[in-house]
């Protein structure tokens, strides 16, 4: 496996890769990886010929108040990791090599972004856009891989690789989670114990979105009040949304229907939980 910090080295070895007719998917990620990030790697490996990971904390995607200089980071670990499922590239670039300092062009997206996590993060998407974007032009990628664990971001992804015609194939992939339900996080390292237990009521909210999909039950405002009022009564946990919508629009439904997304965002403290069921 080859690690690399420079855009221009990365992108001749893909350029290489192309000539010889290969393949390529990029997963993007923030590094202290977990089993949820090595899921998207095996993903990739069953598509492409070529597995190129990305490790980037990005700061354009967070907010002055948010958590960029406290997000956990164990590059050692993470390089061992990608070794071992089968990465053929990590590329690790610094934000300076990343980003020009008079750089001057971004993203808008006046939709998706929006809605849910983009209420209280109104800069986050862009800040998403923008990186992945740049990802998929210096990786040459022919497949990118991304969890549904952040189904917003992946619905703001592919809304941009449709509305700008780009070429690549976006792959989602299914959350994983620990073995009490908890969805598998790096920021679930800044859980105090107390939290952490605290925190499955966000499985056994998306439970209750399961049981009444399962059960014919597909009135939304009796569901999403059943889900609110379980995870009111969990001490310390803070509500940012909870909501219903179509997975691809994220439009609100009413009525609970096949790629409806019941999806929440939970503070516990300091930290933001999110998660979702897609019914299906
Ligand atoms: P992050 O490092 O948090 O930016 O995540 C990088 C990629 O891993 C994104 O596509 C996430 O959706 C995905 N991911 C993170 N956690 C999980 C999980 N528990 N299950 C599946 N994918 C995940």
């Amino acid at each position: 496996m080859k690690t690399l910090n420079t855009k221009k080295e990365v992108s001749a070895l893909a350029d290489s890769w192309h000539a010889e007719g290969l393949r390529i998917a990029i997963v993007p990620t923030m590094g202290f990886l977990h089993e949820g990030h090595l899921s998207l790697i095996r993903k990739a490996r069953a598509k492409a010929d070529r597995i190129i990971v990305s490790i980037f904390v990005n700061p354009t995607q967070f907010a002055p108040n948010e958590d960029f200089a406290a997000y956990p980071r164990n590059e050692k670990a993470d390089l061992a990791l990608c070794e071992a499922e089968g990465a053929d590239l990590v590329f690790l670039p610094t934000p300076d090599e990343m980003y020009a300092p008079d750089a001057s062009v971004g993203f808008t997206e006046t939709k998706l972004s929006k809605v849910m996590c983009g209420k209280s993060r109104p800069t986050h998407f862009q800040g998403v856009l923008l990186v992945v974007n740049k990802l998929f032009n210096i990786t040459r990628a022919d497949i990118g891989v991304f969890g549904m664990k952040d189904a917003q971001q992946l619905a703001v992804i592919r809304r941009m690789v449709r509305d700008l015609d780009m070429a690549l194939e976006i792959v989602p992939a299914p959350i994983v989670r620990e073995p009490d339900g908890l969805a598998m996080s790096s920021r679930n390292v800044y859980l105090s114990p107390a939290e952490r237990r605290n925190a499955l009521c966000l499985r056994r909210a998306l439970d209750l979105a399961e049981a009444a999909w399962r059960s014919g039950d597909t009135s939304t405002a009796p569901l999403l009040d059943a889900m609110r009022g379980l995870i009111e009564k969990t001490p310390g946990a803070g509500i940012d949304y909870i909501t219903a919508v179509d997975a691809d629009t994220l439009e609100e439904v009413e009525v609970l229907r096949r790629n409806t997304l019941v999806a929440l965002a939970v503070k516990f403290g300091k930290t933001r939980l999110i998660d979702n069921t897609l019914l299906k």
